[in-house]
């Protein structure tokens, strides 16, 4: 590619990615807490759901929660959540770890990879503290509860 091909393209990533790129994360308290409650309910099963948001002025702010069928299970609840299509106003996902260790597995790394901008495990015993934000490398990210 020359010189100009490769302007090109990087002024088409610039322009097709600017309303993905953020610097902050705002996740709502009720959000949050919400979280913590159906991972303490589901446990010993892990539960997984989307993560409802949007991204405006630099800023990734999770909402809401979007539940899918057949959210919980034994082993690899990411996987299946996964084989569905991201839609609109869905900006990642959560699923808790009935194991004290928020580290995502094998499976979740390649999971994270695929779809959204932001995936949180919370391990259990399911706290705010527990709960750990990634990106889609699987880099641990910060975040703050509003
Ligand atoms: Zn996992």
């Amino acid at each position: 590619m020359n010189e100009k091909g490769w302007v090109d393209r990087l002024i088409g990533f610039f322009l097709g990615n600017k309303d993905k790129y953020f610097q902050e994360i705002l996740i709502d308290r009720e959000v949050v807490d919400e979280i913590m409650q159906i991972a303490r309910q589901s446990h010993p099963l892990e539960f997984m759901a989307m993560l409802e948001g949007k991204i405006s002025k630099g800023v990734l702010r999770v909402d809401g929660l979007i539940f899918l069928p057949g959210e919980t299970s034994n082993q690899g609840a990411v996987m299946k959540i996964f084989m569905m299509p991201m839609t609109t106003g869905t900006v990642g996902s959560v699923h808790s770890h009935p194991i004290p260790s928020a580290t995502p597995s094998a499976a979740d790394l390649h999971s994270f990879a695929k779809n959204g901008y932001i995936h949180l495990i919370i391990a259990e015993p399911y706290i705010e503290e527990s709960m750990v934000a990634y990106d889609t490398f699987g880099e641990v990210i910060s975040y703050n509860v509003i």
